[in-house]
This record gives C-alpha cells, sequence and structure tokens, in this order.
C-alpha cells in the first residue's frame, strides 16, 4: 500500500496521424489491414483466465465485401453469461482492494500499448469489421480510446480528491466506494472507443464488469480485450461474452447482485432494458444505475446570414463521414431560402468527388454501410421519398449491395418538415433538408425543437451574433451537444463531453468526471476527535 499522494500524468489528447502517403504509419496500418484481411481471426469469449472457443461459429464478413469471411466470433450460451457473472464476483474483493493507482496503471499502460505496437492492429480490425476509412479508425479506435483511458484515469484522481469539509474537533471525508455486485456493459458496432470505455471506466472505478459487445464489432472488441490483458488487467475483471443480447439481459438483469448498465446503443433497445429492470426491482439487493447513451436525429440550423460554403462542408463532413453511422451525424438541415442554391450546389459538386469503396484504398471518403439491415433501411427511406409528394431526392440516392453495402450519399428535400426522414433516426448517408422562408428563423427554430423525440447534437450556422444567441436559448434542451459554426459530430474527450437528453439518452457524458460518478457509491464518513460524555445540551439547563 503506497504511502504518498500519487500524481498522475497530466491527460493529453492523442495526436490523430495523418497517413499521409510515405507517412510510416500509413505502411504499417495498410500491412495489418492486409494481413488480418487474408488471415481467419477466430474470437473467443473471455471470462475469467479462460479463452472460450465455443465451436459455435458465426461468420465475420467485412461490410464492404460481404462475400469474404475474415473470421469467425464463437457465441457462447446462458451458462456462459452466468459463469461471466460469477467470475465478476468472484474477481471482486482483490480488485476492489488494489490500490487505484495500479488501476490506474493498468488502464494507462492500456493507452500506450494502443498508441504504439497496438495501434495498426486496432485500426486494422476496426477498418475491416466496422469499414471504417483510416482517418475514421485512427479517430475512433486509437485517439479516442486513448483519450477515454488516459483522461479517465484524471477525473478518477479529481473525484477521489473531491472531499467534504471538517469542522472543529471532527474529520469528514467521503469514499468513493465501486458499486456493490456486479455491472454490465452493452455496447454498439459504430464505435471501438465507445465499446471500449464503457467497460473499462466502471472497471477503472473498481467495478467488476460483464461486457457484451455488438456482433457487428466482434473483431476490434477481441483487440480490446488483447490489450486490456497484456496492460495487466486481471482475469476476471472485465469479462466479454459473445451472446444474444436480448437473452443475456434475461439472465444478467434477473440477477440479485446486478448494481449497474452501462449501454450505448439504440434508443428502442435500451426503452426495453429499462422496462426489464422495473420488472426485476424487487428481486436487486441494490438500486442498479442505469446510464444509457441512444439514438438521434441531430440537426444544423442555418441562418441566412450563415457562409453557404461553410455549410455545405459541415453538411458533408457531419451527414457522410462514416456513413452516417455516428449517433451525433447531421441528418436533418433547415436552410433558408436565400441560401439553398448555392448550399446545393456546393454540396453537388463536393459529392462529386466523393468516392465509396473499400478502407484499403486510401482515396475512399466513404465506406458501406454496417450490414444488409442498414443498407435496406436506407434504401427504403430513398425509395419511399422517391415515391412521395413531400420530398424529391435531390443529391445521390443510388445504392448498390452486389460487392458490399455501399449507399451512395443523398439528401433528400422534403418540403413537409415533418415528413419521415426529417424526424426518424435512419442511422446511414442519408441527410434531408428543409428549406424555409429565410424570414422565418424563430419560428423554424421552434420546428427543430419539436420535430425529433431525440435531443443529442445539433449545430448552428450563422455570422449574425444575434441569431446565434438568439438560437442558442431557443435550442437549449433541443440537444446535450451544441455545435456553432460546426458540424455536429466529432466531440473529443476532455474537450467536448458527449451524451444528449429526451430519447437520447441519460446524458451522463462519456468521457467526463460525471459519468464515472455513476460507477461509484459514496459512503461518507465522520470522525469525531473527542465525543461528548454528557447527553444534556446547554439549553437543558433551567
Ligand atoms: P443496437 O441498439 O442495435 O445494439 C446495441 C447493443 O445492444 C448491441 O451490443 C446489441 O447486440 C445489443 N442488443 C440488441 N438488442 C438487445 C436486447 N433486446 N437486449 C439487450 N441487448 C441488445 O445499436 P447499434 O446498431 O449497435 O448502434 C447504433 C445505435 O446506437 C444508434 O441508434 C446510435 O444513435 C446509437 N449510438 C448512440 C451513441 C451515443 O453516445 N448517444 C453512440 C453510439 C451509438
Amino acid at each position: 500500500m503506497s504511502k504518498s499522494f500519487a500524481q498522475i500524468p497530466q491527460a493529453v489528447n492523442e495526436e490523430v496521424k495523418s497517413y499521409a502517403p510515405g507517412s510510416p504509419e500509413r505502411a504499417q496500418l495498410l500491412d495489418a489491414y492486409k494481413k488480418m484481411f487474408n488471415e481467419v481471426t477466430e474470437v473467443p469469449q473471455y471470462i475469467g483466465s479462460e479463452e472460450i472457443f465455443s465451436g459455435n461459429k458465426k461468420e465475420i464478413r467485412p461490410p464492404h465485401d460481404h462475400q469474404k469471411v475474415v473470421g469467425y466470433f464463437h457465441e457462447g450460451t446462458q451458462e456462459d453469461v452466468k459463469k461471466a457473472i460469477d467470475t465478476a464476483l468472484a474477481a471482486k474483493e482483490a480488485w476492489v482492494a488494489m490500490p487505484w493507482e495500479d488501476r490506474a496503471a493498468i488502464f494507462l499502460k492500456a493507452a500506450d500499448l494502443i498508441a504504439g505496437p497496438y495501434r495498426a492492429k486496432l485500426n486494422a480490425a476496426t477498418m475491416i469489421g466496422q469499414s471504417k476509412n483510416a482517418m475514421q479508425a485512427e479517430i475512433d479506435s486509437a485517439c479516442e480510446l486513448i483519450d477515454f483511458l488516459r483522461f479517465n484515469v484524471q477525473y478518477m484522481t479529481e473525484i477521489y480528491a473531491d472531499q467534504p469539509i471538517s469542522s472543529p474537533g471532527i474529520w469528514n471525508r467521503v469514499d468513493y466506494r465501486p458499486l456493490e455486485g456486479f455491472t454490465f456493459a452493452i455496447t454498439p458496432f459504430n464505435f471501438t472507443a465507445i465499446a471500449g470505455n464503457l467497460p473499462s471506466c466502471m472497471a477503472l472505478m473498481g467495478n467488476v464488469v460483464v461486457w457484451k459487445p455488438s456482433d457487428k464489432q466482434t473483431l476490434a472488441a477481441k483487440v480490446t480485450m488483447e490489450v486490456f490483458k497484456k496492460a495487466g488487467l486481471p482475469d476476471g475483471v472485465i469479462n466479454m461474452i459473445l451472446t444474444s443480447g436480448a437473452e443475456t439481459a434475461k439472465t444478467v438483469l434477473e440477477h440479485p447482485d446486478f448494481a449497474g448498465l452501462h449501454f450505448t446503443g439504440s434508443t428502442k433497445v435500451f426503452n426495453t432494458l429499462w422496462k426489464q429492470i422495473g420488472d426485476n426491482i424487487d428481486k436487486y439487493r441494490t438500486y442498479p444505475r442505469i446510464v444509457g447513451e441512444t439514438g438521434g436525429k441531430d440537426f444544423v440550423m442555418v441562418h441566412k446570414s450563415a457562409c453557404p460554403t461553410e455549410v455545405a462542408v459541415g453538411l458533408v463532413r457531419g451527414a457522410f463521414e462514416y456513413q452516417g453511422q455516428k449517433c451525433s451525424a447531421a441528418s436533418r438541415a433547415y436552410i433558408p431560402s436565400n441560401l439553398w442554391n448555392e448550399v446545393e450546389k456546393q454540396m453537388k459538386e463536393m459529392l462529386a468527388t466523393v468516392t465509396l469503396g473499400s478502407p484499403e484504398d486510401f482515396s475512399n471518403f466513404m465506406t458501406a454501410v454496417i450490414d444488409k439491415n442498414s443498407f435496406e433501411k436506407s434504401k427504403a427511406y430513398i425509395d419511399r421519398a422517391n415515391a412521395s409528394s413531400e420530398a424529391e431526392v435531390v443529391i445521390g440516392g443510388t445504392y448498390d449491395d452486389s460487392v458490399g453495402y455501399f449507399v451512395q450519399p443523398t439528401v433528400i428535400k422534403a418540403t413537409n418538415p415533418k415528413y419521415e426522414s426529417m424526424v426518424e433516426e435512419i442511422f446511414g448517408p442519408v441527410l434531408s433538408v428543409y428549406v424555409y422562408d429565410e424570414n422565418e428563423f424563430e419560428a423554424t427554430l421552434k420546428l427543430v425543437d419539436e420535430t425529433s423525440a431525440y435531443a443529442l447534437t445539433g449545430s448552428i450556422f450563422a455570422k449574425d451574433r444575434a441569431a446565434v444567441e438568439f438560437a442558442s436559448k431557443a435550442l437549449k434542451n433541443a440537444c446535450g451537444n451544441f455545435y456553432i459554426n460546426d458540424k455536429p459530430t466529432g466531440a473529443v474527450v476532455g474537450q467536448q463531453p458527449f451524451g444528449g437528453a429526451r430519447a437520447s439518452g441519460t446524458n451522463d457524458k462519456a468521457g467526463s468526471a460525471m459519468n464515472l460518478l455513476r460507477w461509484t457509491s459514496v459512503q461518507t464518513i465522520k470522525e469525531t476527535f473527542v465525543p461528548a460524555k454528557d447527553y444534556k445540551y446547554p439549553f437543558l439547563e433551567k
């Protein structure tokens, strides 16, 4: 046990590498990509010290080349889920007893492993399994995950240092205990960083974890577990299971020691989980923490004073990077009538230069959407817009799934601001725009606020400062992350804590101390140095 107050290294954001032609990182990444693409990777479950190859193999196919099998993940059973829970609970005592400095060292080491020897491998796995181009993989699986790991350590120490005041003769303290029982992380396909962060931030705070990654992210999830193990994470602290979400939730959420859910994914699934927790509430030893970051229908609101080029660039990047599969992706835009022709023209010109294809070809700005369901969903919105009297497809609108699930970046112009594609999360490269009367700024802000159930991210583009100020007020509750003259994507850990409210989640801000606090249960300790020896207070005197 240490006899000092340790100072941790100051967290700084990991530098994003350029991958420019001739750079060493480009060569390393291409090597790692080719190697993994031409091998067959077997992804086991990790329970305690065991790597479980169940034999129930499910194919892993790159979304951009769906005839190619790059590996298999070994699906588990509900017996494995029970085993993961028991293993986590068995690991708890030693993990809770471990000094925080050692927990910190494990995750700081994991960050350095990803920054160094595992960077290319984790990026390659994300490119192949989730179809991200090199830059999208770099900002996610390398930089954001590294940032989460480093900044969380810093936030943990800031939380621990936050102590109450004391008064004469009394010493007050608070102890940030881990939750009693085990915690459960369920993660989405679209960010390797989120998948790594959800279980690891709970573990950092002293919790033991059962982690169920998305079955569409298993390639990168495997590399993440390799990193945690290599960094010295004790067996059983994070147990990765590869099982059906619905069945697993049933098993886990019925357990009396279930202490917290850390979820990122769709609103529909989160609502189901919350209801299940409610139904099981009498079974638990403690009220579970419920943290969920869910869907979005993220807006870009444009004032008549905005620069059309800045708007067009914001929309092209905000709506179409990673094929619109970011929870923060711009998916509805409100353009004033004086700017629409110019914004449309410039977007057309920009998008004419965008190519789609394999992430192995670094010239591709876009790759494929994640799977057949996602492809069919975008296709259906495009087909319905083509057939609708309230909308027209003005850019893109083609799709082809013969090799990979490719959907061209598509812009739907709706004449009804409540047309379905202005309201619903599509989670593909489909942006909807509504052109409003340039003099109806205020009324349109109300529309932005009221159109969707979600409230994740949003932007205002304007040169007129009064318009910025007015929109900031009018949209106060319309998003959890608000951008002024910028696209609504690309939140950076430590700089823009991320999360939304309404149907977008509990807004516990991943990558901030606010989130870590949810994984602690504070015990307050009051110590009196010289206790009273007489029960009577002075006012009782006659
Ligand atoms: P999803 O909801 O389909 O799946 C998320 C996870 O839940 C996966 O691991 C999946 O296997 C599991 N799951 C599915 N059904 C389940 C059930 N009945 N019970 C328990 N678990 C179940 O989401 P996805 O397609 O992986 O990710 C896209 C969604 O995630 C989008 O809605 C997006 O907006 C959202 N998202 C939100 C944020 C945020 O920070 N707000 C970040 C990333 C993604």
